[in-house]
């Protein structure tokens, strides 16, 4: 049964992958057609079936040969497997579509953040809205004033981190932190922060420790939000439940 969750995210994840190309330069995601950077070519049908065509076509255009990047058939499978997550833990439920939607709007503000350094408001605004809209209208939703109180936690503990690091945060990941809480509630919310922070934090000292990226190259921390986010979406009630049990 988890087949289907599956196949419909490597649609979404497909479509996903237009977002993240053209939203950052403000073009339509819905015309025109997909064709090649290079050549021009428009993409057949046949040459834009998530994953496969990739492989098929060995990650080059069918036309000039230029390479596609690995983002594409990334995303696709990074939603095909959230779907397939979400679809397991939930079944099939209004909440399912909910997360899917949440969990497809952080796989496209991830890829758009590594990059252009930018966390699109054409997502995460209206995302908010949907957030707050889905939890007071399902039964299994945290209702709308968690969800409210959520957005002003989320938004306001970044909106603190701005003021206090004179920079250091962007307003983009204030309006992030606010999407999460409109969808997972206040206490979610902040365990995605609290996650988000751990995972950039360890990502940050490995980097120091290993060498890599310098101090002076900015990590965007959209994407250790948006993963902070997942997890906590999929799993924030039983890891909160397992904390809350050892008092
Ligand atoms: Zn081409």
């Amino acid at each position: 049964m988890v087949a289907l969750p599956l196949v419909f995210g490597l649609l979404v994840g497909s479509f996903l992958n237009v977002v993240i190309a053209r939203v950052p330069e403000g073009r339509s995601v819905w015309a025109p057609r997909s064709a090649c950077p290079r050549c021009g070519a428009l993409i057949g049908w046949y040459d834009n079936i998530p994953i496969l065509s990739f492989l098929v076509l060995r990650g080059r255009c069918r036309g000039c040969r230029a390479g596609i990047p690995w983002r594409y058939p990334v995303v696709e499978a990074a939603t095909g497997i959230a779907f397939a997550l979400a679809y397991v833990l939930l079944g099939p439920t209004p909440e399912f579509l909910v997360a899917a939607a949440l969990l497809g709007a952080l796989i496209a503000i991830t890829a758009i953040d590594l990059d252009h350094q930018i966390i699109p408001d054409v997502i995460t605004l209206p995302g908010i809205a949907v957030g707050v809209v889905a939890n007071s209208l399902l039964p299994a939703g945290v209702g709308w004033l968690q969800s409210l109180i959520g957005v002003a936690v989320g938004g306001g503990l970044f909106f603190v981190i701005i003021i206090l690091s004179g920079g250091g945060m962007g307003g983009g990941d204030m309006k992030l932190g606010a999407m999460l809480g409109a969808f997972l509630g206040w206490k979610l919310g902040l365990l995605a922060l609290l996650l988000g922070v751990l995972a950039g934090g360890a990502v940050a000292v490995a980097l120091l420790l290993f060498g890599g990226k310098g101090r002076k190259e900015a990590i965007p921390f959209g994407p250790y939000l948006a993963l902070g986010g997942a997890v906590a979406l999929l799993w924030g009630d039983r890891v909160l439940a397992w904390y809350l049990s050892r008092f």
